[in-house]
């Protein structure tokens, strides 16, 4: 019984993720799995998501001064953009950044995290 229940649970959380494809919070992945499970709390999100990353089927993204959120693993190398406004986290495709950053010599870059800040088509009412 209860195992049945935290699968129903965890394939609503699954599903969140596959809708909608940027990054959530713990409240966001709640408020989007309670349409299908909708006694789920926020306790049982939490620890479903911990599994998830133990799994290796999420993984978390940290953006300074921010609650962390979460992403499905294995996406190709991209970038997040942070609307200011409502908090949502998108992701952005691609790499821009300079392949020629002009480092100092003896520098060498294994990996990079760029986070833009500004806000989003439904908060930008110049758009
Ligand atoms: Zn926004
Ligand atoms: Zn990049």
């Amino acid at each position: 019984m209860t195992a049945k229940r935290n699968t129903k649970q965890k394939s609503a959380i699954e599903e969140a993720f596959t809708n909608i494809q940027r990054p959530l919070s713990p409240t966001e992945v709640c408020d989007l799995a309670r349409k299908q499970v909708p006694r789920l709390g926020i306790a049982t999100v939490y620890r479903a998501i911990n599994e998830m990353v133990e799994e290796g089927l999420l993984r978390p993204v940290d953006l300074p001064g921010q609650n962390t959120r979460y992403e499905k693993a294995g996406l190709h190398h991209h970038h997040h953009f942070h609307c200011s406004s409502c908090d949502k986290v998108f992701d952005l495709e691609g790499c821009f950044l300079k392949k020629d950053l002009n480092l100092p010599k003896g520098f060498d870059v294994i990996q990079h995290d760029i986070t833009l800040t500004g806000h989003c088509p439904d908060c930008n009412h110049d758009f």
